[in-house]
């Protein structure tokens, strides 16, 4: 058994450049590029540092000041560089934090914030996320108004002076002191921590520490070739903590992604917890009536509180809760937001939280005390051109068939025992059909039937 043992997968960076290709500024790609979690792509093709000088320039403008982080990928120290220059060229000040989990950054700041971060993609891509200071993403106008800045420049004329850098050291001990006075641990508690090399590697078991857990760290050194395993903290990717968990006969095991705005858990029995079980768990766990939740969430949460449900992506999740102050949203991506902390999903708190749970009672009993539901997932594939059209007629369809429908994003239909959901995918030329019912019979039923609907306007 070996903690932290590398999978046979050797680390290289290599920095793909195409003298040939368009640079990204001024291409049709950039509304795909710049999603609802901020801008992302692969370095050297996407993502330059021109780019991170212009996007700098654009946040930099309307604000007197800007705090910077980034997470551990190797682009990230230049990036970085490039984008606090543009900042300061429009006469912002800088706040400059370091290699920090996205949380730590987004509670810090008193105004906007930027985070130079891929979170959980490879380390070949890196990124920009843009946070309002209530720790909330850049809304969809904040968005197309940060790119037209990047797209058509800003003010050409000098500011009335440069804006200062200053280097702030405190930050993670301030995330760090806010979590541990929010959460308590009853009797011992053994954690895994699987770090992923990155932002939070450092961060979350010095909180688990404090907060009185006996800490073994997997892939805690901070290092952006994420030579352990992929940021993503999927299940496929978190083998070694579950042996992990199991060889230390820990309680808990603990994952983040690359800049830590991601929890993933597993169990005393070394098993991921679905993050859909977690989420019911998690709302649980803060007495929530309400969950607000995207329309693709399982029914289990359904079983423990009303849920509310937005688009898919954790930004909606976000802007939701600030409307309708329910305790606790979250994303089955492993992102999980309690707006009483901040509305940035934290996936530090997240792990601590998971720890006064797990003190409490083991993950797996409770788990186990939730019911089963079963879910289908598949997708046909549709021109980008055509989304539109075949979703209006779907649409049609299914509203003019089912009572209880919504059309948030895509079309869900609700049966007594069931659901469907057929949605555009937002980056690939596919739509994707989901049903999830009390029995595999209707579930497929469900499933068959938005399929079918589908076929019948593609
Ligand atoms: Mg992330």
């Amino acid at each position: 058994m070996g903690f932290g043992a590398a999978p046979n997968r050797k680390p290289g960076f290599t920095i793909r450049t195409n003298p040939y290709k368009p640079i990204w500024i001024g291409d049709t790609n950039q509304e795909r590029m710049f999603g609802t979690s901020g801008i992302r792509g692969v370095v050297g093709e996407d993502i330059t540092p021109k780019l991170a000088l212009k996007v700098g320039a654009a946040i930099g403008e309307p604000s007197e000041k800007v705090t910077v982080g980034r997470d551990t990928r190797l682009t990230g120290s230049g990036l970085e560089n490039a984008a606090v220059s543009g900042i300061t060229s429009r006469g912002a000040d800088v706040e400059l934090l370091g290699i920090a989990p996205t949380p730590t950054v987004a509670r810090y700041a008193d105004g906007n914030s930027l985070v130079v971060t891929a979170s959980h993609n490879p380390m070949e891509y890196n990124g920009f996320k843009l946070w309002n200071p209530d720790g909330t993403a850049f809304d969809e106008e904040q968005r197309k108004e940060t790119v037209s800045k990047i797209r058509e420049g800003v003010a050409t004329e000098p500011p009335e002076r440069f804006g200062d850098v200053t280097k702030q050291e405190d930050a993670i001990d301030k995330h760090v002191e806010e979590v541990v006075g929010s959460i308590s641990v009853e009797g011992s508690l053994k954690v895994v921590v699987d770090g992923g090399s990155g932002a939070g590697s450092r961060v979350t078991p010095k909180v688990l520490r404090e907060i009185g857990c006996e800490v073994v760290t997997i892939n805690c050194n901070p290092d952006g070739t994420f030579p352990g395993r992929l940021p993503e903290p999927t299940e496929e990717n978190l083998g070694d903590l579950k042996e992990a968990v199991v060889a230390a006969d820990a309680d808990l095991g603990v994952a983040h992604d690359g800049d830590a705005d991601r929890t993933a858990v597993v169990d005393s029995t070394g098993s991921y917890v679905q993050p859909d079980r977690l989420m019911a768990v998690f709302a649980e766990s803060v007495d929530a009536d309400e969950v607000v939740a995207p329309l693709n969430t399982s029914m289990v949460v359904d079983h423990v509180a009303d849920v509310t449900h937005t688009k898919v992506g954790d930004v909606y999740v976000a802007e939701k809760l600030r409307e309708t102050e329910a305790p606790f949203g979250g994303e089955p991506s492993n992102s999980w937001i309690f707006p009483r902390q901040t509305f940035c999903p934290d996936g530090v708190y997240a792990a601590a939280k998971a720890a006064e749970i797990a003190s409490r009672n083991p993950f797996s009993e409770r788990l186990q005390e939730l019911p089963e539901y079963v879910i289908e997932r598949g997708s046909l594939e549709c021109d980008e051109e055509r989304k539109a059209e075949v979703m209006d007629q779907v649409r049609e369809d299914v509203c003019t068939e089912f009572d209880e429908y919504s059309t948030v994003d895509g079309v869900r239909a609700d049966t007594e025992d069931g659901w469907f959901l057929v949605r555009p995918s937002g980056t690939e030329p596919l739509i994707r059909v989901t049903a999830q019912a009390d029995s595999g019979k209707l579930a497929d039923e469900l499933y068959s039937y938005a399929e079918d609907v589908l076929r019948r306007h593609l």
